[in-house]
C-alpha cells in the first residue's frame, strides 16, 4: 500500500491522481489533501478519501473547513507553514499539484524530508531548480514527472550521455493557426479551451501562449541534465507523442499515449511497477498519420523567452515566471490582452537585473520584485498605449 500526501488535491491533476486512487484502494491510500481556497471540495475529498490531514492554504478559509469537517477524525490546518509541515509528513509519495510558484516551499519540503515526488508543479523547478535537484540528490527523493512530456521522457532515457536530443512535443494550443493581429481581441474563455488536453487555467494559458513549452523546456533540463541546446521543441497538433529522445547512434525512442492525464499519473504513482488505467486505447490505423511541424516564436513569442531565460540561467527563469504568474491572472481577470502577456513578461525580464539564487530565500526574493514590476507593466498597459509599443516590438 503506498500512502499518498496529495498537494494541490481539488484541482485538475489532483482530480486525475484521486480518480486512480479510487480505482486501486488495495494499492494506494491518502495520508494528507491540500487545497488552495475551495475548503467545500477540499472537506468532500476528505469525507471521500478519509486522509489523516487537510490542510488549506488560505487561513482565511480554515474556520468554515474545520466547521465542516468537525467530529470526522482528521487533522485540519491553514497557512503556508502547514501546508511545508504536511508535506513533511511520512508518506510513500507525495504528489506537487499546486499551481504556480505557491508549490515551491513544500514541495521542496518533501524533497528536504527524503519522500519520492511526482512532480506536476512545474513552476516549483523552473523557480528553483537547482536547489531542488540539489536537495534531492542529497537525500535520494526520486523526482518522477507527472509532466506528460517529461514522463514521456522519464520513460523513454536510457543512457544520458547518449543522448543527443531531447524533444518535447506542443499541441500548438488553440490559437496554433490563428494570426498574430487576431490574438488581440482573444478572450480568457477562448483561450482557455484548450483543443487536446483538459487543464486547469493558468496551465491552459500558458499553453496558449506556449509559455508552458518554455517553462517545460527549463524544467526539462533541470530534470535531466542535458545541455539547453540539447533541448527542443516541436509542435504535434493531435497530442499523443508526448516527446522523443535522440541518441547519438541516430535511434529515436518516443512515449506515445492518449491526451488524458492519467497515463503519466498513473505512471509516476506506481512507478517502478505499471498498473491498469481506464483511458481509451490509441488506435494508430484509424488515427491514419502523425502531424508535426516547428513552433512559430514570432506569432508566440512567450516561447523565446523562455528559452532565452533557459540560456541565461542564473535568476532569469524564476523572473521569466513570476512575471507570467502576473500577466496570466491580469489576463483571465481581464485587465490585460492576450498579446500582452509576453509584452508583460519580456518588459520584465528587460527591467530586473540577474542574480544567482542561492538559497530559498533569494528566490522569494527575486520572485517578489518580479512580481511587482510585472504588476507596474500590467496597471501600465491599461493606463497608455505600452502593449502596442510592446506587441509591435
Ligand atoms: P488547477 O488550477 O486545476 O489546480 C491547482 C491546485 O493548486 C488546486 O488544488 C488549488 O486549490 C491549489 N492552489 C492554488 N493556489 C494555491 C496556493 N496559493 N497555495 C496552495 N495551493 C494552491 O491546476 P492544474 O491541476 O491544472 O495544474 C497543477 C500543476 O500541474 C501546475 O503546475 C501545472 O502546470 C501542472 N500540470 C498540469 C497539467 C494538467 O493537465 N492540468 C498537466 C501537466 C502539468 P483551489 O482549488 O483551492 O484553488
Amino acid at each position: 500500500m503506498k500512502r499518498l500526501t496529495i498537494l494541490g488535491a481539488t484541482g485538475s491533476v489532483g482530480a486525475s491522481t484521486l480518480d486512480l486512487v479510487a480505482r486501486n484502494p488495495d494499492r494506494f491510500s491518502v495520508t494528507a489533501l491540500t487545497a488552495g481556497k475551495d475548503w467545500r471540495r477540499l472537506a468532500e475529498l476528505a469525507r471521500t478519501f478519509r486522509p489523516d490531514h487537510v490542510v488549506i492554504a488560505d487561513e482565511a478559509a480554515f474556520a468554515d473547513l474545520a466547521e465542516a469537517l468537525a467530529g470526522e477524525p482528521v487533522t485540519v490546518s491553514a497557512g503556508a507553514a502547514a501546508l511545508a509541515a504536511v508535506a513533511r509528513e511520512p508518506a510513500d509519495l507525495v504528489v506537487a499539484a499546486i499551481v504556480g510558484a505557491a508549490g515551491l516551499p513544500p514541495t521542496l519540503a518533501a524533497v528536504e524530508a527524503g519522500i519520492p515526488v511526482a512532480l506536476a508543479n512545474k513552476e516549483a523547478l523552473v523557480c528553483a531548480g537547482s536547489l531542488m535537484t540539489a536537495a534531492a540528490a542529497r537525500t535520494g527523493a526520486a523526482l518522477l514527472p507527472i509532466d506528460s512530456e517529461h514522463n514521456a521522457i522519464f520513460q523513454v532515457l536510457e543512457d544520458r550521455s547518449r543522448v543527443s536530443r531531447i524533444v518535447l512535443t506542443a499541441s500548438g494550443g488553440p490559437f496554433r493557426q490563428m494570426p498574430r493581429e487576431a490574438m488581440a481581441a482573444v478572450t480568457p474563455a477562448q483561450a482557455v479551451k484548450h483543443p487536446t488536453w483538459s487543464m486547469g487555467a493558468k496551465i491552459s494559458i500558458d499553453s496558449a501562449t506556449l509559455m508552458n513549452k518554455g517553462l517545460e523546456l527549463i524544467e526539462a533540463w533541470h530534470l535531466f541534465g542535458v545541455r539547453p541546446d540539447q533541448l527542443g521543441v516541436l509542435v504535434h497538433p493531435q497530442s499523443l507523442v508526448h516527446g522523443l529522445v535522440e541518441y547519438v547512434d541516430g535511434s529515436v525512442l518516443a512515449q506515445l499515449g492518449p491526451a488524458d492525464m492519467r497515463v503519466p499519473i498513473a505512471h509516476a504513482l506506481a512507478w517502478p511497477e505499471r498498473i491498469a488505467t481506464p483511458v481509451e486505447r490509441l488506435d494508430l490505423a484509424k488515427i491514419g498519420r502523425l502531424e508535426f511541424e516547428e513552433p512559430d516564436r514570432e506569432r508566440f513569442p512567450a516561447l523565446a523567452l523562455a528559452e532565452a531565460a533557459l540560456a541565461e540561467g542564473q535568476c532569469r527563469p524564476c523572473v521569466l515566471n513570476a512575471a507570467n504568474e502576473v500577466a496570466v491572472a491580469a489576463f483571465l481577470e481581464g485587465r490585460i490582452g492576450f498579446l500582452e502577456i509576453a509584452a508583460v513578461v519580456a518588459a520584465t525580464l528587460e527591467a530586473m537585473d540577474s542574480r544567482c539564487p542561492e538559497s530559498l530565500a533569494d528566490v522569494f526574493e527575486t520572485d517578489a520584485r518580479a512580481r511587482a514590476v510585472a504588476q507596474q507593466y500590467v496597471t501600465r498597459v491599461k493606463q497608455s498605449s505600452f502593449a502596442g509599443q510592446r506587441a509591435a516590438g
